[in-house]
């Protein structure tokens, strides 16, 4: 709602009114109603001045009466900071996923096969599959006692602070909601979805960018993102917004259907999407499919999809689960989105190694969730085989978080006298020859002193899997670079905090005078750099962008050379013993230390006091779990840790770590939104183990202590 003045003065209401309490209440009342008119049922009855003024009288009573001020007040949303953690849920029902169906035929052979199960005519409730992060909203005699993410789907995270935040969301139940509970205690637990609108999430990410901060992926990370802030405040400017479409446990409402949950859930004051409906045959279930999939584009939020369920509870029930999912519900997920748009041009960009990449530079156009803009053309082999010229228009294809990509020209439009795309002779950073290696598909710079490369290392230096130096993003590292701050990755630590507050943003104030950085952005820069000297040797190695060295290389090559020194005088058959290098990776080590230049810069990060040696070799850690495999799946969402970082852990205790689930696979560890991984290892009868349990592993430093069962 609007925040405007207030006709009101509420000073004089406090001092005048005789029964408090009773005014309070009234007041409370009156404004959920008005909240549950505005929010749930989109249809306001009163303005947004005189629902203001109605808020004013109630925060004025409250100060004045502190003894009435109570949680479930609307006042109180925004509560105080969250702690370290969110503290970990467990669901007392299981918070299950959905099985897909990825196109419609799919779709129709799980109807019939539910029909044939049933053994009866069924009816099917179809719902949008809304793009956001589950939640699970637990209401205790009415009140909003406590909100949870989905987490691994048994244990999640407490989100309630935030979750308070969220405008529609209820915090106490209509009376009408309670009555509909079975024990009418008031006491239940309701599931849905919580999401970030279109236009909230382009806001968010449009100011992301003027901070030099990185943008969202899409609206379903930024809902998740800003939720799990730990200012509330921060939450509640974040836009959220809930669909409610489930409850933990059917047997709490009177309802007997989803139909009739949906009602309950609407009576009850929660915002339920109003897109839905009550199919009596496949084909009704189809056709509803058909038409949301055309007007996807138009709704002012992210959906993904189609959710199917059957109506009955008593049918529900007899269908049951499975390990991951209900027998009785369905996820029809879109196909990939398609868009035509005019390819201005294509540029091609430098990378940190010098390898030369085509991008189209594309008229801005929204698929699946993101406006692309740009779209990798990968190589010059690529773009001919493809056929793409400036001033086509292209078909650009994306589907969710995938990469977006230019599928082809629509012929029939292009217009006269465009020629196909030549690589440039020359780089357009430095002007130094662009040349393809023998063998290879990328051209390359081949400079050792070209800007354009030396940004890309530097970036990649401060990029989160590597150094991780917050704030150091594109905008300031470029601004770095040209004003010859920073020519190499050492320089970093040599800024000072002086040097960055002064340096120049390129944008100018209103007076014509350009912008600098200033001192707060530059105290936070520094503390971040500095604190990047803590990274271990690994992430040093990965950071340094010797070719072919990756993330997992660079773990691989700290297991077995635990200090740089040692690293640097292996020879070329040292290294391609290490797990992990062969040959080519092994040479491309050893030119890149044969090079002065490179181990002046090593050497002078060492004196500046970058990790050029790890504390704990892998010697020193207990192999416990030597010769046992094990796979990661889905995201793990309590400890927050990359699947990487993970599995550098339970390499450390002399683990695998395969991208696979084979017979062989010792140990599946599935946290949030687990896959097909997770499937092949419950058929494989593979042990699964859970996010807390890979926490306790790592914590106790054996599967014994831990107290997981040893596989044979
Ligand atoms: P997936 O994560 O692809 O397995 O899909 C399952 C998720 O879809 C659920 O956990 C919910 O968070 C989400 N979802 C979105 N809309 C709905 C809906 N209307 N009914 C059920 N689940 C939904």
């Amino acid at each position: 709602m609007m925040e405007q003045e207030s006709m009101f003065d509420p000073r004089m209401a406090a001092e005048t009114v005789s029964d408090p309490a009773a005014r309070v209440e009234k007041l409370r009342r009156e404004i959920e109603h008005h909240s549950y008119l505005y929010y749930a049922q989109d249809a306001p009855e009163i303005s947004d001045a005189a629902f203001d003024s109605l808020m004013a009288e109630l925060r004025e009573l409250e100060a004045a009466h502190p003894e009435l001020i109570d949680p479930a007040s609307p006042t109180q949303r925004v509560g105080g900071y969250v702690g370290e953690q969110f503290a970990p849920v467990r669901h007392a029902q299981r918070m299950y996923s959905l099985d897909n169906a990825m196109d419609l035929d799919e779709l129709d052979a799980w109807t019939q096969r539910v029909i044939e199960a049933a053994g009866r005519a069924v009816e099917f409730v179809c719902e949008l599959k809304i793009d956001g992060s589950s939640i699970a909203l637990t209401y205790d005699a009415g009140v909003l006692a406590k909100a949870a993410t989905r987490g691994d789907g048994t244990t999640g995270e407490d989100v309630t602070v935030n979750m308070r935040t969220v405008r529609d969301v209820p915090l106490r139940l209509r009376d009408a909601g309670v009555a509909g509970l079975a024990d009418s205690d008031g006491s239940v637990e309701v599931r849905g979805e919580v999401y970030m609108p279109k236009a909230s999430f382009d806001a968010l990410n449009a100011a992301a960018a003027a901070n030099g901060k990185a943008p969202f992926a899409n609206p379903r990370n930024a809902a998740a993102g800003s939720l799990r802030q730990k200012d509330p405040a921060i939450t509640k400017g974040r836009d959220l917004s809930t669909f409610i479409y489930a409850i933990a446990d059917e047997r709490a409402v009177k309802a007997e259907s989803q139909w009739e949950l949906l009602q309950w859930l609407r009576e009850s004051g929660f915002h339920v999407n109003p897109d839905v409906a009550l199919c009596a045959t496949p084909a009704e279930v189809r056709a509803f499919c058909e038409s949301v999939a055309e007007k996807r584009s138009v709704l002012p939020y992210e959906i993904d999809g189609v959710v199917v369920k059957v109506n009955s509870f008593a049918m529900q029930r007899e269908l049951g689960f499975t390990a991951k999912a209900p027998r009785w519900a369905i996820a029809y997920k879109f196909p990939p989105e398609e868009k035509t748009t005019l390819l201005r041009d294509i540029t091609v960009q430098v990378g940190r190694t010098g390898a030369i990449t085509p991008v189209a530079e594309l008229d801005p156009v929204r698929v699946a969730g993101s406006t692309v803009a740009h779209a990798t053309l990968h190589n010059l082999d690529e773009v001919h085989r493809k056929d793409v010229r400036v001033g086509d228009t292209v078909i650009v294809r994306k589907a969710g978080d995938v990469i977006p990509e230019v599928l082809g020209p629509v012929l029939s439009l292009r217009p006269e006298g465009v020629l196909a795309w030549e690589m440039p002779a020359t780089c357009p950073s430095c002007g130094s020859p662009i040349v393809r290696e023998e063998g290879e598909a990328a051209f390359r710079c081949v400079s050792m002193d070209c800007p354009a490369q030396a940004l890309e290392r530097l970036l990649h230096w401060a990029s989160r899997g590597a150094m991780d130096i917050d704030g150091m993003g594109e905008e300031i590292v470029a601004r770095l670079v040209e004003s010859e701050r920073v020519r190499d990755v050492a320089d970093y630590y040599s800024l000072t905090e002086y040097e960055l507050a002064t340096l120049e943003t390129g944008r100018i104030n209103k007076e014509g005078e350009p912008i600098h950085l200033g001192s707060t952005i530059a105290a936070k820069l520094v503390a971040a750099i500095e604190a990047s000297k803590a990274r271990p040797l690994a992430r040093v190695l990965f950071g340094l962008g010797i070719r072919h060295v990756g993330k997992t290389t660079g773990e691989q090559l700290a297991a077995a050379f635990p200090s740089m020194e040692r690293l640097m005088a292996a020879s070329e058959e040292e290294l391609a013993e290490v797990d992990g290098v062969g040959g080519v990776i092994a040479r491309s080590i050893r030119a890149f230390f044969d090079n002065a230049d490179n181990c002046e810069v090593v050497h002078r990060l060492g004196r500046m006091g970058v990790t050029m040696e790890d504390a704990h070799t892998g010697d020193e850690i207990p192999q416990t779990l030597a010769g046992i495999t094990f796979v990661l799946t889905g995201s793990l969402v309590e400890s927050g840790m990359t699947r990487d970082e993970a599995g550098a852990r339970l390499k450390a205790m002399g683990a695998k770590v395969s991208g696979s689930v084979s017979k062989k696979t010792g140990y599946v560890v599935a946290g949030e939104a687990a896959g097909s991984k997770y499937d092949k290892a419950v058929s494989l009868g593979v042990p699964v183990l859970t996010e807390a349990d890979l926490l306790r592993l790592l914590e106790a430093g054996s599967l014994e202590a831990a107290g997981i069962e040893a596989r044979e």
